[in-house]
């Protein structure tokens, strides 16, 4: 059993810089190569574990790290889709890579708001999220569960509406469509599992959150 703080990050895309930058500006020093999948911290006893987003929740629900730094949209929906309860939660929201899932059609169509959702299909990557808010709302709607490229499905006609996360907006003026409803409010969150950490890597951890603290309060 190594006794060194395992964090589970993004390899590469919205969340990565970020993240790899808030742990420098807690003084932790590490170099992000290539292809690897393991950044070894230098002065302090942590190994970074590079991978997808969407691997983190159940690395650190299955103890593959002790704490993980991912987008809350990520979490929630993995919460809601995991097969067993997943055994991870927010410990700090970290402020950052902010987003929301929305839902969003084209200006002229048939669907405009909340209530036009009935009887319709909305394309989406997230169904378990979607699912909750229809479910909650009392909608009949089918969801068609795509990978990617969710902005496209109204105009090559398998869908009436989607939904997806939007920050700027900006994707969604390009293809022609309108967010009417945001569903989920999103932000870079360090989650944990329930499981307890020795002492040492305890003491790690406390101190590494009291310096990501003082990192977000500096920053306001
Ligand atoms: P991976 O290859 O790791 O699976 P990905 O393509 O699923 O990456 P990214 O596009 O890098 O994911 O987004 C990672 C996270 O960044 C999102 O889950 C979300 O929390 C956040 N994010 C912030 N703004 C946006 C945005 N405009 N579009 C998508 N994600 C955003
Ligand atoms: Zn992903």
């Amino acid at each position: 059993m190594t006794d060194r703080l395992r964090i589970a990050l993004q390899k590469k895309g919205r969340l990565a810089d970020d993240s790899f930058a808030l742990l420098k500006k807690c003084g932790l020093r590490f170099a992000i190569r290539g292809g690897g999948l393991l950044a070894r911290v230098k002065n302090m006893p942590i190994d970074l574990l590079l991978v997808r987003d969407d691997d983190i929740p159940s690395f650190v629900a299955n103890d593959a790290a002790d704490i993980g730094i991912v987008g809350e949209n990520v979490l929630v929906e993995e919460q809601l889709t995991s097969q067993d309860e997943l055994n991870a939660n927010i410990t700090m929201r970290l402020g950052f890579s902010r987003c929301k899932l929305s839902l969003a059609a084209a200006d002229t169509g048939k669907v405009q708001s909340v209530t036009d959702l009935n009887g319709t299909r909305i394309a989406t990557t997230y169904p378990g999220v979607l699912g909750q808010y229809l479910r909650d709302n009392n909608i009949k709607a089918k969801l068609v569960e795509m990978k990617g490229a969710v902005e496209l499905a109204p105009s090559i006609g398998i869908a009436e509406s989607i939904c997806d996360l939007v920050s700027s907006g900006a994707t969604l003026e390009a293809n022609g469509l309108t967010a009417f409803k945001t569903i989920l409010e999103s932000e870079a969150v360090l989650i944990q599992s329930g499981r307890e950490l020795s002492a040492a890597k305890a003491a790690l951890l406390d101190k590494l959150m009291r310096r990501i603290d003082g990192v977000i309060k500096s920053a306001e």
